[in-house]
C-alpha cells in the first residue's frame, strides 16, 4: 500500500508478553497524519496513547502492521536504518523538556542539531530563527533555570524542529503547565504544524484544547475510534470519550 501522508499506521496490532500471556496495547490502529495536520489523541490512561505514540515514532516495532514514515514502511529497514529515518523525519516532544541544565536555549538547539549529524555551520542561524519562531529569541541566551515552564516547552519544541521533521510526535506537552501556559503552548503546536507543514500528533488529557487541533482520535483498549473533526463546541467528557 502506498500513501503520500508524512504518517501513516495501517492496522497495527502491538503486544507485550505478559506473564504466559500477552497484552494488547494496540489492537489493529489505523492512523494517517497530513502534512500541515495537527491531530489530538485522547482516551483514558492505559488505552494506548503512549504506545500509539512510541510505535510511529518507530521507538517500538509493531508486532503486526505497518508504520509508515514519509512513505516508508519502516518495517523493512534495520536498526540503524531506523534510528537514521527517526533523525531525518521524526520530531519527538515529551512531557518533560530535559534541557542540558548548563548549556543556553540556543546551545539546546545547536547540540541537538549536532548530535543528529547536522551542518555544524548553518545551526547557529536555524536555531536562532526556530527560538525566534516559538517566541524566544530573547531568551536565546538563557539557562533553563532563567525560563518559565511553558518558556523551556517552547525550547523543547523549537529543539524538535532543528531537523526540520516531517512528522512531530508530542506526548502530553501541557502535563505540568498551568491553565494559560497550557493554552499558549497548544497553539504555538498549531502554528508550528501549519507553518512547517509538518503532522503532527499530540497526545493530550486537555480535552479544551482539542478544537485547536484539526482532528481528534479517541483510544479506548487499544482501539482507536475513527478521527472526527476536532470543531469548536465538540463535546468531550474529562477522561476522553465523547
Ligand atoms: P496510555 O498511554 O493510554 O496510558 P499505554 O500505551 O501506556 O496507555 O498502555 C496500554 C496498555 O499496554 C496498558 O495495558 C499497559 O499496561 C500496557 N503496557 C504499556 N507498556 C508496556 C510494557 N512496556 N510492557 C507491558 N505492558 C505494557
Amino acid at each position: 500500500m502506498t500513501t503520500s501522508a508524512p504518517l501513516s499506521l495501517i492496522n497495527v496490532t502491538l503486544e507485550y508478553p505478559d506473564g504466559g500471556g500477552t497484552t494488547t496495547a494496540l489492537d489493529r490502529v489505523n492512523l494517517t497524519a497530513q502534512a500541515g495536520q495537527l491531530v489530538s489523541l485522547v482516551g483514558p490512561s492505559g488505552s494506548g496513547k503512549s504506545s500509539l505514540l512510541a510505535t510511529a515514532a518507530t521507538l517500538v516495532r509493531p508486532t503486526r502492521g505497518q508504520v509508515i514514515i514519509d512513505g516508508t514502511d519502516t518495517a523493512g529497514l534495520k536498526g540503524k536504518e531506523l534510528t537514521a529515518l527517526r533523525r531525518q523525519k521524526v520530531g519527538i516532544i515529551f512531557q518533560q523538556p530535559n534541557l542540558l541544565p548548563s548549556l543556553t536555549a540556543v546551545e539546546q538547539l545547536v547540540i541537538s542539531d549536532h548530535l543528529r549529524g547536522g551542518n555544524a555551520k548553518a545551526a547557529p542561524v536555524k536555531a536562532a530563527e526556530l527560538l525566534d519562531v516559538v517566541g524566544l529569541a530573547a531568551a536565546a541566551g538563557k539557562l533553563p533555570h532563567q525560563l518559565s515552564g511553558g518558556q523551556r516547552q517552547r525550547v523543547n519544541i523549537a529543539r524538535a524542529l532543528m531537523g526540520s521533521p516531517k512528522v512531530l510526535l508530542v506526548d502530553e506537552p501541557t502535563a505540568a503547565l498551568d491553565h494559560e501556559r497550557s493554552e499558549s503552548v497548544v497553539r504555538l503546536l498549531r502554528q508550528v504544524t501549519t507553518e512547517f507543514g509538518v503532522a503532527t500528533v499530540m497526545v493530550t488529557h486537555d480535552t479544551e484544547f482539542v478544537p485547536l487541533t484539526d482532528v481528534v482520535a479517541t483510544m479506548r483498549d487499544g482501539r482507536l475510534t475513527a478521527p472526527v473533526v476536532a470543531a469548536p463546541g465538540l463535546q468531550l467528557t474529562p477522561d476522553g470519550a465523547q
